[in-house]
Protein backbone atom coordinates (compact mmCIF):
# COMPACT_ATOMS: atom_id res chain seq x y z
CA UNK A 1 0.00 0.00 0.00
CA UNK A 2 1.14 3.44 -1.09
CA UNK A 3 -0.22 7.32 0.26
CA UNK A 4 0.18 9.83 -2.20
CA UNK A 5 -0.65 12.80 -0.92
CA UNK A 6 -2.08 15.75 -3.90
CA UNK A 7 -4.51 18.72 -3.25
CA UNK A 8 -8.19 18.26 -2.41
CA UNK A 9 -10.47 19.27 -5.05
CA UNK A 10 -13.37 17.81 -5.09
CA UNK A 11 -14.85 15.69 -1.80
CA UNK A 12 -16.16 12.36 -1.55
CA UNK A 13 -14.39 8.95 -1.89
CA UNK A 14 -14.20 6.10 -4.56
CA UNK A 15 -12.54 2.89 -4.30
CA UNK A 16 -11.90 1.54 -7.78
CA UNK A 17 -9.40 0.18 -10.24
CA UNK A 18 -7.20 2.62 -11.71
CA UNK A 19 -7.16 3.49 -15.47
CA UNK A 20 -3.51 5.03 -15.84
CA UNK A 21 -4.03 7.41 -19.04
CA UNK A 22 -0.29 7.52 -20.50
CA UNK A 23 0.85 10.88 -22.08
CA UNK A 24 -0.27 10.89 -25.99
CA UNK A 25 1.97 12.96 -26.89
CA UNK A 26 0.99 14.10 -30.70
CA UNK A 27 3.11 12.32 -33.13
CA UNK A 28 2.42 12.97 -36.70
CA UNK A 29 5.23 12.08 -39.70
CA UNK A 30 5.12 14.62 -42.35
CA UNK A 31 3.20 13.09 -45.47
CA UNK A 32 3.03 14.55 -49.26
CA UNK A 33 0.81 13.57 -51.30
CA UNK A 34 0.53 13.68 -55.30
CA UNK A 35 -1.19 16.42 -57.21
CA UNK A 36 -4.37 13.92 -57.52
CA UNK A 37 -4.68 13.79 -54.24
CA UNK A 38 -5.68 17.08 -53.49
CA UNK A 39 -9.19 16.68 -53.51
CA UNK A 40 -9.29 13.59 -51.63
CA UNK A 41 -7.49 14.74 -48.95
CA UNK A 42 -9.62 18.16 -48.62
CA UNK A 43 -12.50 16.11 -48.79
CA UNK A 44 -11.40 13.67 -45.70
CA UNK A 45 -9.69 17.03 -43.65
CA UNK A 46 -13.58 18.69 -44.15
CA UNK A 47 -15.26 15.09 -43.35
CA UNK A 48 -13.23 15.18 -39.98
CA UNK A 49 -13.69 18.68 -38.83
CA UNK A 50 -17.15 18.06 -39.84
CA UNK A 51 -17.12 14.76 -37.23
CA UNK A 52 -15.04 16.66 -34.73
CA UNK A 53 -17.93 19.45 -34.58
CA UNK A 54 -20.36 16.99 -34.21
CA UNK A 55 -18.69 14.99 -31.51
CA UNK A 56 -17.97 18.35 -29.60
CA UNK A 57 -21.60 19.51 -29.66
CA UNK A 58 -22.87 15.89 -27.93
CA UNK A 59 -20.06 16.33 -25.41
CA UNK A 60 -21.37 20.32 -25.46
CA UNK A 61 -25.02 18.71 -24.89
CA UNK A 62 -23.47 16.46 -21.63
CA UNK A 63 -22.13 18.89 -20.36
CA UNK A 64 -24.90 20.91 -20.27
CA UNK A 65 -27.18 18.55 -18.74
CA UNK A 66 -24.40 17.25 -16.22
CA UNK A 67 -22.94 20.57 -15.06
CA UNK A 68 -25.10 23.27 -16.27
CA UNK A 69 -24.66 26.22 -19.36
CA UNK A 70 -22.36 28.22 -17.71
CA UNK A 71 -19.65 25.68 -17.28
CA UNK A 72 -20.65 24.00 -20.56
CA UNK A 73 -19.33 27.00 -21.77
CA UNK A 74 -16.17 25.61 -21.71
CA UNK A 75 -16.68 23.66 -24.85
CA UNK A 76 -18.12 26.53 -26.66
CA UNK A 77 -14.36 27.60 -27.32
CA UNK A 78 -13.70 24.47 -28.97
CA UNK A 79 -16.64 24.42 -31.09
CA UNK A 80 -15.88 28.22 -32.16
CA UNK A 81 -12.03 27.62 -32.81
CA UNK A 82 -13.38 24.49 -35.23
CA UNK A 83 -15.61 26.73 -36.92
CA UNK A 84 -13.34 29.74 -37.57
CA UNK A 85 -11.84 30.45 -41.01
CA UNK A 86 -8.64 31.64 -39.77
CA UNK A 87 -7.78 28.04 -37.99
CA UNK A 88 -9.71 26.30 -41.11
CA UNK A 89 -8.51 28.33 -43.94
CA UNK A 90 -4.84 27.38 -43.66
CA UNK A 91 -4.77 23.85 -43.08
CA UNK A 92 -6.51 24.27 -46.44
CA UNK A 93 -3.91 25.88 -48.05
CA UNK A 94 -1.30 23.46 -46.71
CA UNK A 95 -3.14 20.83 -48.24
CA UNK A 96 -3.55 22.74 -51.92
CA UNK A 97 -0.42 24.54 -52.03
CA UNK A 98 1.75 22.32 -50.29
CA UNK A 99 0.80 18.85 -51.11
CA UNK A 100 0.69 17.72 -47.45
CA UNK A 101 -1.59 15.30 -45.75
CA UNK A 102 -4.74 16.30 -44.01
CA UNK A 103 -2.99 14.82 -40.81
CA UNK A 104 0.21 16.95 -41.64
CA UNK A 105 -1.78 20.11 -42.25
CA UNK A 106 -4.06 19.63 -38.93
CA UNK A 107 -0.95 19.02 -37.00
CA UNK A 108 1.16 22.02 -38.45
CA UNK A 109 -1.71 24.39 -38.18
CA UNK A 110 -1.99 23.75 -34.18
CA UNK A 111 1.17 23.66 -33.56
CA UNK A 112 1.71 27.19 -34.98
CA UNK A 113 -1.60 28.05 -32.92
CA UNK A 114 0.14 26.50 -29.39
CA UNK A 115 3.37 28.54 -30.18
CA UNK A 116 1.90 31.65 -31.00
CA UNK A 117 -0.56 31.25 -27.82
CA UNK A 118 2.23 29.69 -25.63
CA UNK A 119 4.47 32.81 -26.20
CA UNK A 120 2.11 35.25 -25.58
CA UNK A 121 2.69 37.03 -21.95
CA UNK A 122 -0.94 36.74 -21.52
CA UNK A 123 -1.65 34.03 -19.49
CA UNK A 124 -5.24 34.17 -20.57
CA UNK A 125 -3.93 32.73 -23.87
CA UNK A 126 -0.91 30.19 -22.47
CA UNK A 127 -3.73 28.58 -20.39
CA UNK A 128 -5.74 27.63 -23.70
CA UNK A 129 -2.47 25.87 -24.79
CA UNK A 130 -4.25 22.52 -23.64
CA UNK A 131 -7.26 23.22 -24.90
CA UNK A 132 -5.48 23.43 -28.70
CA UNK A 133 -3.84 20.23 -28.02
CA UNK A 134 -6.90 18.62 -27.21
CA UNK A 135 -8.84 19.65 -30.10
CA UNK A 136 -5.87 18.97 -32.45
CA UNK A 137 -5.63 15.64 -30.66
CA UNK A 138 -9.49 15.33 -31.20
CA UNK A 139 -8.96 15.83 -35.23
CA UNK A 140 -6.29 14.10 -35.78
CA UNK A 141 -8.40 10.35 -33.88
CA UNK A 142 -11.21 11.19 -36.03
CA UNK A 143 -8.83 11.32 -39.08
CA UNK A 144 -7.36 8.14 -38.12
CA UNK A 145 -10.91 6.62 -37.72
CA UNK A 146 -11.24 6.71 -34.11
CA UNK A 147 -12.94 8.57 -31.69
CA UNK A 148 -11.62 10.24 -29.13
CA UNK A 149 -13.65 9.26 -26.18
CA UNK A 150 -11.58 6.21 -25.53
CA UNK A 151 -12.36 6.05 -22.00
CA UNK A 152 -16.23 5.03 -23.17
CA UNK A 153 -15.17 1.50 -22.63
CA UNK A 154 -13.73 1.51 -19.35
CA UNK A 155 -14.97 -1.04 -16.89
CA UNK A 156 -17.40 -0.07 -14.25
CA UNK A 157 -15.58 1.56 -10.81
CA UNK A 158 -12.82 3.21 -12.96
CA UNK A 159 -10.61 5.85 -11.73
CA UNK A 160 -8.52 7.43 -13.82
CA UNK A 161 -5.31 8.75 -13.29
CA UNK A 162 -3.40 11.07 -15.81
CA UNK A 163 -0.50 13.71 -15.87
CA UNK A 164 -3.26 16.02 -16.39
CA UNK A 165 -6.63 15.59 -18.34
CA UNK A 166 -7.97 18.39 -20.32
CA UNK A 167 -11.74 19.61 -19.89
CA UNK A 168 -12.92 17.76 -22.82
CA UNK A 169 -11.79 14.42 -21.54
CA UNK A 170 -13.19 15.09 -17.78
CA UNK A 171 -16.55 16.17 -19.35
CA UNK A 172 -16.29 12.84 -21.63
CA UNK A 173 -16.40 10.59 -18.99
CA UNK A 174 -19.11 7.76 -18.96
CA UNK A 175 -20.29 9.14 -15.74
CA UNK A 176 -21.54 5.28 -14.71
CA UNK A 177 -18.08 3.82 -15.14
CA UNK A 178 -15.79 6.45 -14.20
CA UNK A 179 -15.96 7.62 -10.48
CA UNK A 180 -13.28 9.69 -9.59
CA UNK A 181 -9.77 10.52 -10.76
CA UNK A 182 -6.35 12.03 -9.62
CA UNK A 183 -3.62 13.61 -11.74
CA UNK A 184 -0.26 14.78 -11.29
CA UNK A 185 -0.75 18.20 -12.58
CA UNK A 186 -2.75 20.89 -11.64
CA UNK A 187 -4.24 23.34 -8.75
CA UNK A 188 -7.67 24.26 -7.48
CA UNK A 189 -8.12 26.34 -9.63
CA UNK A 190 -7.38 24.53 -13.08
CA UNK A 191 -10.26 23.38 -15.73
CA UNK A 192 -10.05 20.12 -14.57
CA UNK A 193 -10.73 21.23 -10.56
CA UNK A 194 -13.79 22.93 -11.87
CA UNK A 195 -15.30 20.18 -14.04
CA UNK A 196 -14.47 17.84 -11.33
CA UNK A 197 -16.71 19.98 -8.63
CA UNK A 198 -19.08 20.43 -10.60
CA UNK A 199 -19.78 16.76 -11.60
CA UNK A 200 -19.55 15.95 -8.27
CA UNK A 201 -16.67 13.13 -9.15
CA UNK A 202 -14.26 12.64 -6.09
CA UNK A 203 -11.12 14.08 -7.20
CA UNK A 204 -7.22 15.14 -6.07
CA UNK A 205 -5.11 16.94 -8.45
CA UNK A 206 -1.20 18.28 -7.79
CA UNK A 207 -0.15 14.55 -6.90
CA UNK A 208 3.37 14.62 -8.73
CA UNK A 209 4.24 11.32 -8.40
CA UNK A 210 1.27 9.19 -9.54
CA UNK A 211 1.80 8.49 -12.59
CA UNK A 212 4.95 6.14 -11.93
CA UNK A 213 3.45 4.83 -9.10
CA UNK A 214 0.14 3.52 -9.67
CA UNK A 215 0.28 0.10 -12.04
CA UNK A 216 -2.70 -0.08 -14.65
CA UNK A 217 -5.54 -2.02 -13.70
CA UNK A 218 -4.39 -1.78 -9.74
CA UNK A 219 -6.71 -1.10 -6.87
CA UNK A 220 -6.89 2.43 -5.43
CA UNK A 221 -8.45 4.62 -3.52
CA UNK A 222 -9.23 8.44 -3.87
CA UNK A 223 -10.48 10.28 -0.58
CA UNK A 224 -11.17 13.64 -1.75
CA UNK A 225 -11.80 14.77 1.48
CA UNK A 226 -8.19 14.60 2.77
CA UNK A 227 -6.79 14.72 -0.49
CA UNK A 228 -4.81 12.21 -1.48
CA UNK A 229 -4.80 8.58 -3.31
CA UNK A 230 -4.26 5.36 -1.87
CA UNK A 231 -2.81 2.93 -4.47
CA UNK A 232 -3.08 -1.45 -3.92
CA UNK A 233 -4.61 -0.38 -0.20
CA UNK A 234 -4.05 -3.29 2.22
CA UNK A 235 -7.62 -4.65 3.25
CA UNK A 236 -7.84 -3.30 6.76
CA UNK A 237 -8.24 0.29 4.99
CA UNK A 238 -9.79 -1.07 2.13
CA UNK A 239 -12.44 -1.89 4.91
CA UNK A 240 -12.24 1.24 6.74
CA UNK A 241 -12.94 3.10 3.67
CA UNK A 242 -15.61 0.89 2.65
CA UNK A 243 -17.27 1.19 5.94
CA UNK A 244 -16.80 4.76 5.30
CA UNK A 245 -18.76 5.16 1.99
CA UNK A 246 -21.66 3.22 4.06
CA UNK A 247 -21.57 6.05 6.74
CA UNK A 248 -21.51 8.84 4.12
CA UNK A 249 -24.29 7.76 2.77
CA UNK A 250 -26.45 7.06 5.56
CA UNK A 251 -25.15 10.97 6.72
CA UNK A 252 -26.39 12.36 3.08
CA UNK A 253 -29.35 10.86 3.46
CA UNK A 254 -29.75 12.32 7.29
CA UNK A 255 -28.44 15.56 6.13
CA UNK A 256 -31.07 15.79 3.32
CA UNK A 257 -33.89 16.29 6.42
CA UNK A 258 -31.74 19.12 7.59
CA UNK A 259 -32.02 21.17 4.59
CA UNK A 260 -35.14 23.16 5.55
CA UNK A 261 -34.33 23.61 8.97
CA UNK A 262 -33.03 26.70 10.36
CA UNK A 263 -29.60 26.91 11.18
CA UNK A 264 -29.47 28.84 14.64
CA UNK A 265 -27.37 27.65 17.38
CA UNK A 266 -28.84 25.52 20.66
CA UNK A 267 -28.96 29.32 22.61
CA UNK A 268 -31.06 30.41 19.28
CA UNK A 269 -28.16 32.92 17.01
CA UNK A 270 -28.71 32.27 14.04
CA UNK A 271 -25.82 31.45 11.91
CA UNK A 272 -26.33 32.59 7.99
CA UNK A 273 -24.88 29.45 6.04
CA UNK A 274 -24.43 30.67 2.25
CA UNK A 275 -23.09 29.27 -1.14
CA UNK A 276 -19.93 30.04 -3.10
CA UNK A 277 -20.46 29.63 -6.45
CA UNK A 278 -18.55 29.70 -9.84
CA UNK A 279 -21.72 29.49 -11.73
CA UNK A 280 -25.60 30.08 -11.84
CA UNK A 281 -26.33 26.20 -12.15
CA UNK A 282 -24.90 25.54 -8.69
CA UNK A 283 -27.74 27.36 -7.26
CA UNK A 284 -30.13 25.24 -7.24
CA UNK A 285 -28.16 22.13 -5.59
CA UNK A 286 -26.66 24.42 -3.01
CA UNK A 287 -30.23 25.58 -2.11
CA UNK A 288 -31.35 21.92 -1.83
CA UNK A 289 -28.54 21.12 0.33
CA UNK A 290 -29.89 23.83 3.21
CA UNK A 291 -27.50 27.27 1.80
CA UNK A 292 -29.59 30.13 2.23
CA UNK A 293 -27.77 32.62 -0.36
CA UNK A 294 -24.67 33.24 -2.45
CA UNK A 295 -22.16 34.31 -0.44
CA UNK A 296 -19.63 34.76 -3.09
CA UNK A 297 -20.13 34.45 -7.00
CA UNK A 298 -16.96 34.42 -8.71
CA UNK A 299 -18.09 36.28 -11.55
CA UNK A 300 -14.87 35.72 -13.00
CA UNK A 301 -15.57 32.47 -14.61
CA UNK A 302 -17.53 34.65 -16.92
CA UNK A 303 -14.18 35.30 -18.58
CA UNK A 304 -12.74 32.07 -18.03
CA UNK A 305 -15.53 30.11 -19.87
CA UNK A 306 -16.45 32.06 -22.39
CA UNK A 307 -13.91 32.52 -25.79
CA UNK A 308 -14.64 36.29 -25.78
CA UNK A 309 -14.93 39.12 -23.14
CA UNK A 310 -17.98 39.08 -21.76
CA UNK A 311 -20.53 41.95 -22.45
CA UNK A 312 -22.56 43.53 -20.97
CA UNK A 313 -25.70 41.21 -21.56
CA UNK A 314 -23.61 38.42 -20.91
CA UNK A 315 -23.12 39.62 -17.64
CA UNK A 316 -27.21 40.35 -17.52
CA UNK A 317 -27.80 37.14 -17.69
CA UNK A 318 -25.74 35.37 -15.87
CA UNK A 319 -27.26 37.70 -12.94
CA UNK A 320 -31.01 37.14 -13.49
CA UNK A 321 -30.33 33.38 -13.62
CA UNK A 322 -28.93 33.75 -10.35
CA UNK A 323 -31.86 35.68 -9.11
CA UNK A 324 -33.98 33.24 -11.19
CA UNK A 325 -32.38 30.52 -9.02
CA UNK A 326 -32.77 32.27 -5.56
CA UNK A 327 -35.77 34.09 -5.77
CA UNK A 328 -36.87 37.53 -4.66
CA UNK A 329 -35.08 37.08 -1.21
CA UNK A 330 -31.97 35.51 -0.62
CA UNK A 331 -29.02 37.41 -0.88
CA UNK A 332 -26.47 36.84 -3.68
CA UNK A 333 -23.06 38.86 -3.30
CA UNK A 334 -21.40 39.49 -6.76
CA UNK A 335 -17.90 39.82 -6.84
CA UNK A 336 -16.30 41.94 -9.25
CA UNK A 337 -13.96 40.66 -11.48
CA UNK A 338 -10.93 38.35 -9.61
CA UNK A 339 -8.72 38.16 -12.27
CA UNK A 340 -5.08 37.43 -12.33
CA UNK A 341 -2.78 35.58 -10.52
CA UNK A 342 -3.76 31.94 -10.91
CA UNK A 343 -7.22 33.05 -12.50
CA UNK A 344 -7.06 34.27 -16.39
CA UNK A 345 -6.19 37.76 -16.75
CA UNK A 346 -7.51 39.79 -19.98
CA UNK A 347 -6.16 39.77 -23.09
CA UNK A 348 -5.05 43.32 -22.71
CA UNK A 349 -2.79 42.80 -20.70
CA UNK A 350 0.39 44.47 -21.72
CA UNK A 351 2.99 43.06 -19.91
CA UNK A 352 3.98 39.38 -18.68
CA UNK A 353 4.37 39.33 -14.42
CA UNK A 354 7.52 38.54 -13.15
CA UNK A 355 5.25 37.62 -9.93
CA UNK A 356 1.60 38.02 -10.80
CA UNK A 357 0.22 37.08 -7.50
CA UNK A 358 1.70 40.58 -6.44
CA UNK A 359 1.18 42.07 -9.63
CA UNK A 360 -1.86 43.87 -11.88
CA UNK A 361 -4.70 41.16 -9.97
CA UNK A 362 -8.52 41.83 -9.31
CA UNK A 363 -9.16 45.36 -8.10
CA UNK A 364 -6.15 46.77 -9.35
CA UNK A 365 -6.49 45.37 -12.37
CA UNK A 366 -10.01 46.67 -12.89
CA UNK A 367 -9.56 49.78 -12.08
CA UNK A 368 -6.74 49.98 -15.17
CA UNK A 369 -9.38 48.67 -17.07
CA UNK A 370 -12.24 51.37 -16.68
CA UNK A 371 -14.58 49.95 -19.79
CA UNK A 372 -14.43 46.29 -18.77
CA UNK A 373 -14.68 47.28 -15.26
CA UNK A 374 -17.84 49.64 -15.87
CA UNK A 375 -19.77 47.38 -18.24
CA UNK A 376 -19.37 45.09 -15.59
CA UNK A 377 -20.88 47.70 -12.97
CA UNK A 378 -23.44 48.41 -15.40
CA UNK A 379 -25.22 44.72 -15.32
CA UNK A 380 -24.96 44.61 -11.24
CA UNK A 381 -26.29 47.63 -10.88
CA UNK A 382 -29.43 46.27 -13.49
CA UNK A 383 -29.54 43.11 -11.88
CA UNK A 384 -29.92 44.74 -8.45
CA UNK A 385 -33.51 46.09 -9.45
CA UNK A 386 -34.45 43.12 -9.81
CA UNK A 387 -33.47 41.09 -6.43
CA UNK A 388 -31.17 40.97 -3.18
CA UNK A 389 -28.34 41.79 -4.79
CA UNK A 390 -24.98 43.17 -3.00
CA UNK A 391 -21.52 44.23 -4.96
CA UNK A 392 -18.36 42.84 -3.66
CA UNK A 393 -14.74 44.19 -4.06
CA UNK A 394 -11.68 41.46 -4.07
CA UNK A 395 -8.51 42.11 -3.12
CA UNK A 396 -9.18 45.54 -1.82
CA UNK A 397 -5.36 46.11 -0.13
CA UNK A 398 -5.74 50.56 0.69
CA UNK A 399 -8.07 52.70 1.44
CA UNK A 400 -7.31 54.63 -2.22
CA UNK A 401 -8.05 51.67 -4.17
CA UNK A 402 -11.69 51.14 -2.16
CA UNK A 403 -12.36 54.88 -2.36
CA UNK A 404 -11.59 54.76 -6.34
CA UNK A 405 -13.95 51.72 -6.89
CA UNK A 406 -16.62 53.12 -4.92
CA UNK A 407 -16.50 56.56 -7.14
CA UNK A 408 -16.25 54.19 -10.54
CA UNK A 409 -19.59 52.62 -9.01
CA UNK A 410 -21.02 56.45 -8.64
CA UNK A 411 -19.91 57.19 -12.04
CA UNK A 412 -22.29 54.43 -13.23
CA UNK A 413 -24.81 54.77 -10.79
CA UNK A 414 -24.95 58.24 -12.46
CA UNK A 415 -24.58 57.08 -15.66
CA UNK A 416 -27.82 54.91 -15.43
CA UNK A 417 -29.59 57.72 -13.28
CA UNK A 418 -29.12 59.83 -16.49
CA UNK A 419 -30.38 57.27 -19.03
CA UNK A 420 -33.59 56.43 -16.55
CA UNK A 421 -32.08 52.80 -16.18
CA UNK A 422 -33.29 51.24 -12.65
CA UNK A 423 -31.35 49.95 -9.93
CA UNK A 424 -30.93 49.12 -6.37
CA UNK A 425 -29.90 53.08 -4.52
CA UNK A 426 -29.73 51.03 -1.23
CA UNK A 427 -27.30 48.43 -2.91
CA UNK A 428 -24.78 47.35 0.08
CA UNK A 429 -21.74 47.83 -1.18
CA UNK A 430 -19.12 45.88 0.34
CA UNK A 431 -15.00 44.40 0.25
CA UNK A 432 -12.92 40.83 0.84
CA UNK A 433 -10.46 41.29 3.53
CA UNK A 434 -8.13 38.96 1.85
CA UNK A 435 -5.05 40.73 2.15
CA UNK A 436 -2.64 41.59 5.61
CA UNK A 437 -2.85 45.05 5.18
CA UNK A 438 -6.90 45.31 4.78
CA UNK A 439 -6.89 43.17 7.98
CA UNK A 440 -4.82 45.60 10.02
CA UNK A 441 -6.64 48.83 9.10
CA UNK A 442 -10.04 46.97 9.14
CA UNK A 443 -11.52 49.75 11.40
CA UNK A 444 -10.84 52.62 8.83
CA UNK A 445 -12.45 50.19 6.23
CA UNK A 446 -14.95 49.27 8.13
CA UNK A 447 -16.30 52.90 7.94
CA UNK A 448 -16.85 52.93 4.19
CA UNK A 449 -18.40 49.40 3.51
CA UNK A 450 -21.39 47.97 4.16
CA UNK A 451 -20.12 44.42 4.97
CA UNK A 452 -16.58 42.10 5.17
CA UNK A 453 -16.24 38.75 3.88
CA UNK A 454 -12.72 37.30 4.97
CA UNK A 455 -10.96 35.41 2.22
CA UNK A 456 -9.01 32.70 3.82
CA UNK A 457 -7.61 31.62 0.40
CA UNK A 458 -5.71 34.41 -0.07
CA UNK A 459 -5.33 35.89 3.33
CA UNK A 460 -2.96 32.69 4.54
CA UNK A 461 -1.31 32.67 0.75
CA UNK A 462 -0.80 36.97 1.75
CA UNK A 463 0.32 36.30 5.61
CA UNK A 464 2.06 33.42 5.47
CA UNK A 465 4.11 34.39 1.99
CA UNK A 466 3.19 30.37 0.81
CA UNK A 467 1.97 29.95 -2.84
CA UNK A 468 -1.79 29.06 -2.32
CA UNK A 469 -1.26 26.83 -5.83
CA UNK A 470 2.29 25.55 -4.91
CA UNK A 471 2.32 21.77 -4.14
CA UNK A 472 5.67 22.14 -3.12
CA UNK A 473 4.79 24.53 0.35
CA UNK A 474 1.40 22.64 0.96
CA UNK A 475 2.21 21.88 4.58
CA UNK A 476 3.25 25.64 4.92
CA UNK A 477 -0.38 26.72 3.45
CA UNK A 478 -1.70 27.02 7.71
CA UNK A 479 -5.02 28.30 7.80
CA UNK A 480 -5.02 27.83 11.30
CA UNK A 481 -1.65 29.60 12.25
CA UNK A 482 -1.61 31.88 14.78
CA UNK A 483 -1.07 34.81 12.85
CA UNK A 484 -3.99 34.65 10.57
CA UNK A 485 -5.76 33.90 13.28
CA UNK A 486 -4.96 37.51 14.95
CA UNK A 487 -5.60 38.83 11.88
CA UNK A 488 -9.57 37.49 11.51
CA UNK A 489 -10.01 38.52 15.05
CA UNK A 490 -8.96 41.98 14.09
CA UNK A 491 -11.54 42.34 11.17
CA UNK A 492 -14.37 40.88 13.27
CA UNK A 493 -13.87 42.96 15.90
CA UNK A 494 -13.29 46.11 13.78
CA UNK A 495 -16.97 44.81 12.06
CA UNK A 496 -18.43 45.09 15.22
CA UNK A 497 -17.22 48.30 16.07
CA UNK A 498 -18.16 49.69 12.69
CA UNK A 499 -21.45 48.10 13.01
CA UNK A 500 -20.95 46.02 9.48
CA UNK A 501 -21.26 42.33 9.37
CA UNK A 502 -18.55 39.92 8.73
CA UNK A 503 -18.74 36.92 6.82
CA UNK A 504 -15.70 33.89 5.87
CA UNK A 505 -15.80 32.46 2.62
CA UNK A 506 -12.88 31.00 2.30
CA UNK A 507 -12.09 26.92 1.71
CA UNK A 508 -11.53 27.12 5.59
CA UNK A 509 -14.95 28.10 6.84
CA UNK A 510 -16.14 25.02 4.89
CA UNK A 511 -14.54 23.10 7.64
CA UNK A 512 -16.62 22.27 11.08
CA UNK A 513 -13.38 22.42 13.01
CA UNK A 514 -12.42 25.72 11.56
CA UNK A 515 -15.91 27.13 11.65
CA UNK A 516 -16.62 26.44 15.57
CA UNK A 517 -13.30 28.96 15.77
CA UNK A 518 -14.86 31.42 13.58
CA UNK A 519 -17.96 31.21 15.32
CA UNK A 520 -16.37 31.68 18.36
CA UNK A 521 -14.70 34.68 17.10
CA UNK A 522 -17.97 36.66 15.65
CA UNK A 523 -18.80 35.06 12.34
CA UNK A 524 -22.28 34.82 11.81
CA UNK A 525 -22.07 34.68 8.17
CA UNK A 526 -20.26 31.62 6.38
CA UNK A 527 -20.46 31.30 2.82
CA UNK A 528 -18.81 27.50 1.56
CA UNK A 529 -19.20 25.29 -1.36
CA UNK A 530 -22.57 23.98 -1.40
CA UNK A 531 -21.16 20.52 -0.44
CA UNK A 532 -19.78 21.75 3.34
CA UNK A 533 -23.15 23.24 3.69
CA UNK A 534 -24.96 20.10 5.29
CA UNK A 535 -22.31 19.01 8.03
CA UNK A 536 -22.18 22.84 8.76
CA UNK A 537 -25.64 23.14 9.99
CA UNK A 538 -25.36 19.99 11.83
CA UNK A 539 -22.51 22.09 13.72
CA UNK A 540 -24.58 25.07 14.27
CA UNK A 541 -27.42 23.25 15.51
CA UNK A 542 -25.16 21.03 17.89
CA UNK A 543 -23.71 24.08 19.74
CA UNK A 544 -24.19 27.28 21.85
CA UNK A 545 -22.39 30.19 20.96
CA UNK A 546 -21.13 30.24 24.47
CA UNK A 547 -19.22 26.57 23.55
CA UNK A 548 -17.73 28.34 20.12
CA UNK A 549 -16.64 31.62 22.80
CA UNK A 550 -14.76 28.62 24.49
CA UNK A 551 -13.16 27.41 21.94
CA UNK A 552 -11.77 30.60 19.88
CA UNK A 553 -10.40 31.84 23.54
CA UNK A 554 -8.60 28.72 24.14
CA UNK A 555 -7.48 28.58 20.83
CA UNK A 556 -6.30 31.77 20.52
CA UNK A 557 -3.66 31.21 23.70
CA UNK A 558 -1.92 29.02 21.54
CA UNK A 559 1.09 30.49 19.34
CA UNK A 560 1.62 27.63 17.18
CA UNK A 561 -0.29 25.81 14.64
CA UNK A 562 -0.11 22.70 15.56
CA UNK A 563 -1.32 23.28 18.80
CA UNK A 564 -4.45 25.16 17.50
CA UNK A 565 -5.00 22.29 15.05
CA UNK A 566 -4.78 19.48 17.53
CA UNK A 567 -6.69 21.64 19.98
CA UNK A 568 -9.78 22.31 17.65
CA UNK A 569 -9.70 18.95 16.21
CA UNK A 570 -10.49 17.22 19.91
CA UNK A 571 -12.66 19.42 20.51
CA UNK A 572 -15.04 19.78 17.68
CA UNK A 573 -14.92 16.05 17.41
CA UNK A 574 -16.12 15.98 21.37
CA UNK A 575 -18.40 18.83 20.95
CA UNK A 576 -20.22 17.37 17.71
CA UNK A 577 -19.18 14.02 17.00
CA UNK A 578 -21.94 13.68 14.38
CA UNK A 579 -20.53 16.68 12.68
CA UNK A 580 -17.75 14.87 11.41
CA UNK A 581 -19.54 11.61 10.18
CA UNK A 582 -19.55 11.94 6.86
CA UNK A 583 -16.44 12.81 6.64
CA UNK A 584 -12.99 11.20 5.60
CA UNK A 585 -11.28 11.05 9.45
CA UNK A 586 -7.26 12.46 8.86
CA UNK A 587 -5.31 9.22 10.16
CA UNK A 588 -7.79 7.02 8.22
CA UNK A 589 -4.95 5.41 5.94
C1 LIG B 1 -10.34 33.85 -0.85
O1 LIG B 1 -9.30 34.36 -1.25
O2 LIG B 1 -10.47 33.34 0.28
C2 LIG B 1 -11.52 33.80 -1.72
C3 LIG B 1 -12.68 33.38 -1.27
O3 LIG B 1 -11.39 34.19 -3.01
P1 LIG B 1 -10.71 33.30 -4.16
O4 LIG B 1 -10.57 31.90 -3.63
O5 LIG B 1 -11.63 33.38 -5.32
O6 LIG B 1 -9.41 33.98 -4.36
MG1 LIG C 1 -9.23 35.61 -3.00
Amino acid sequence: MRIVRGIQVSNGIAIGRAFVLEDAARRVSARWIQPGEVETELERLDNALERSRADLNAVYAEAQREMGDEAAKIFLFHLGMLSDPSLVDPMRALVQSERVSAETAVDRTFRELEERFASMPDTAFQTKVNDIEDLADRVLATLGGQRLESLTGVEEDTIIIARDLTPTQTAGFDRNRVIGMATDLGGRTSHTAIVARALGMPAVVGCRELLDAVPHGAAVIIDGDRGSVIIQPDEDTLDRYKGYIEQQETYRLGLRELADMPSVTTDEVEVTLQGNIEFPGEIGPMLELGGSGVGLYRTEFLFLTGATVPTEQDHFEAYTACLDALGPDRALVIRTVDLGADKYTQAQAEFPERNPFLGNRSIRYCLRSLPMFKTQLRAILRASALGNVRIMFPLVSTLAELRHARMILRDVMEDLDEQGVGYDHDLKVGMMVEVPSAAVMARSFAKEVDFFSIGTNDLVQYTLAVDRTNERVANLYQPANPAVLRMIREVVRAGRNGKISVSCCGEAAGDPEYALLLIGLGVRTLSVTGSSVPALKRLVRSVSIKQCERVARKAMSFDSEVEVSAYLRSRARKLVPEAFDGRAVEDRA
